[in-house]
């Protein structure tokens, strides 16, 4: 059953959110590429959430299931990368419990989560992928490290959101997408779009 840890919890409340935008996703998605982003963002969270279940006892633990069990069940380039996301977040989180995760100690589990993402994804910012909303988010949880979790991860949420907006005046360069790029002109990123409806979702349940 959910809400036994705080990870199952917002891995929770991040699915329902995906499951409601499914069907967006994969519009976005096709505007220029496969259409499959919203189905794997379903399958990669619902792995994810079964995973961070099983492996419930420290928050590290559960974040590096979720992330090889979402890389494993999405597939595809988000797949990878999302499992890269939580798997390496989860690592910078490592020895702390629940209540020892300050808002600088999740900044810096970001960070290099964040930097894991870089390096196997290789995308430059502006390249139009979801690195135009992480990485906004990254420095806006940094820009909070004074504020409680809660309060500095719907900022950072806050910035993702808005950030992914914008990608819709980006061209591609990076990922299926760049072989259509015109035909993505005006319409956001679905990667950044689904990175931006997770950590509003996580930043809600966090309250
Ligand atoms: P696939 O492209 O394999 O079908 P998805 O449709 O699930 O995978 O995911 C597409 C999203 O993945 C893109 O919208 C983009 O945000 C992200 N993406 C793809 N390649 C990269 C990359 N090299 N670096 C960062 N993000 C990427
Ligand atoms: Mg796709
Ligand atoms: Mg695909």
């Amino acid at each position: 059953e959910p809400g036994t840890s705080v990870v199952d919890r917002v891995l929770t409340a991040a699915l329902r959110s995906i499951e409601e935008e499914e069907d967006e996703l994969g519009r976005l998605d096709a505007v220029a590429a496969d259409g499959d982003h919203g189905l794997g963002m379903t399958r990669g969270m619902r792995a994810a959430v079964a995973a961070a279940r099983r492996d419930p006892d420290t928050v590290s633990g559960s974040l590096l299931a979720a992330g090889t069990a979402f890389a494993d069940a999405a597939g595809g380039a988000s797949g990878a990368l999302y499992g890269v996301l939580l798997a390496e977040t989860g690592a910078g989180l490592s020895g702390l419990a629940a209540e020892e995760i300050t808002t600088v100690a999740l900044a810096d589990a970001v960070d290099g989560a964040v930097r894991a993402f870089t390096e196997l994804g290789k995308a430059q910012p502006g390249d139009k992928t979801m690195l135009d909303a992480i990485e906004p988010f990254r420095i806006e949880l940094r820009n909070q490290a004074g504020e409680a979790v809660a309060q500095a991860w719907q900022k950072a949420a806050a910035a993702a959101v808005t950030a992914a907006e914008e990608t819709a005046q980006l061209r591609p360069v990076k990922g299926r997408a760049a072989r259509l790029a015109q035909r993505s002109q005006g319409h956001p990123d679905p990667g950044a779009v689904s990175f931006s409806l997770l950590v509003t979702a996580v930043g809600e349940e966090l309250g």
